[in-house]
């Protein structure tokens, strides 16, 4: 693709070899090429307008908290997110509609629904990241999902239409959503649909759903679980059962408290992270004849 300069789109920073690992939880990943970091919605969709011109291919990077970057030079222009964020809300009598631009944290949106009294998202307390990483990877946990509370979407088509989807035309399924299974669509905003509740029995929900993570690792660097779990079975079990914990390749360690999270520790790089999920599924295969599919999303690997 042509260099873009630091001035090419509008309300967007254009900036060239930039480390990734910053931008990830996990903290590993080498240097993208280039990076564009729009500021505002109209900046956003410029700057997915112009990439989808180009016709290469681009990322885009959330929160970076279900994502493996690859160790190395990052040839993808990575189209970073977290600084496009903001929420709004707009009371339609039992429910209310928040409108959120993609950047916006999902533990701000929470926030915002404690504050106010709003039930329907307790179930992502703990979730990191943004609302647009979860929404493309439908996130939540068995309390429930954001397939329950998106009310609409707003998107960047391929050929650079803006367009609204509602509820009832975008598929769901575990840990997806149909308007993201593949490529080239941003979203630009998501609406979800909250109740009115009162605060003490969101703030009740809040802490419940924050005391079922108590058997995950908490004070290490995670991306969540690594593994989907199979239809009707657990990958955190089957981990477990073939005696995953604590396996360890360079800085990657399979966590001693859930063995379906991966822990960076120092200089842990990308390909100990790959290396250590490989040696996972095949205990996994070996053991149960089960293939577990990545629940982590990858840039610049190859997922086998
Ligand atoms: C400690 C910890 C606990 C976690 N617990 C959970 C959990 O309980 N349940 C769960 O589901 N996940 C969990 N996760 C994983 C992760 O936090 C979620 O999947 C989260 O929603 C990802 O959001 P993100 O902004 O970080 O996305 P990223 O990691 O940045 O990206 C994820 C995917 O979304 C795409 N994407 C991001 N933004 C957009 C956009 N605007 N338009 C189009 N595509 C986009 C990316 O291209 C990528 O494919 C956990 C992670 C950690 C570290």
């Amino acid at each position: 693709m042509a260099r873009l300069s630091a001035h090419s789109i509008p309300d967007c920073e254009v900036r060239h070899n930039v480390p990734l690992a910053p931008y990830t939880t996990w903290g590993v990943g080498g240097c993208a090429k280039t990076l564009l970091a729009p500021r505002t919605a109209d900046g956003l969709a410029c700057a997915a307008r112009r990439l989808q011109d180009e016709g290469a291919g681009f990322y885009v990077l959330g929160g970076g908290s279900n994502v493996l970057i690859a160790d190395g030079a990052i040839e993808t222009p990575v189209l970073l997110t977290t600084g496009v964020s903001g929420a709004d809300a707009a009371d339609c009598g039992d429910c209310v509609l928040v409108h959120c631009l993609p950047g916006t944290s999902v533990k701000g949106v929470l926030s915002m629904a404690v504050k106010n009294g709003w039930g329907g998202l307790e179930f992502a307390a703990g979730i990191p990241g943004t609302v647009g990483g979860a929404l493309a990877g439908n996130s939540g946990t068995s309390a429930g999902s954001m397939s329950s509370v998106v009310e609409a979407v707003r998107t960047v088509e391929e050929n650079g239409a803006v367009r609204e989807w509602k509820e009832g035309s975008i598929g769901w399924g575990y840990r997806s959503c149909s308007l993201f299974n593949e490529g080239r669509r941003v979203a630009l905003g998501v609406t979800f649909r909250l109740v009115q509740s009162d605060r003490a029995s969101v703030v009740q929900a809040v802490k419940s759903a924050m005391k079922g993570r108590g058997y995950q690792p908490s004070a290490s660097r995670t991306a969540g679980c690594v593994f989907k779990n199979p239809e009707g079975d657990s990958a955190g079990r089957l981990l477990d059962e073939s005696g995953c914990k604590g396996l360890s390749v360079g800085g990657a360690r399979v966590s001693y408290a859930h063995a379906n999270f991966i822990e960076s520790m120092a200089d842990c790089t990308a390909s100990d992270i790959m290396e250590l999920a490989a040696m996972c599924r095949a205990r996994v295969r070996d053991a149960f004849g089960v293939f577990l599919a990545f629940e982590i999303k990858t840039l610049g690997l190859a997922d086998s």
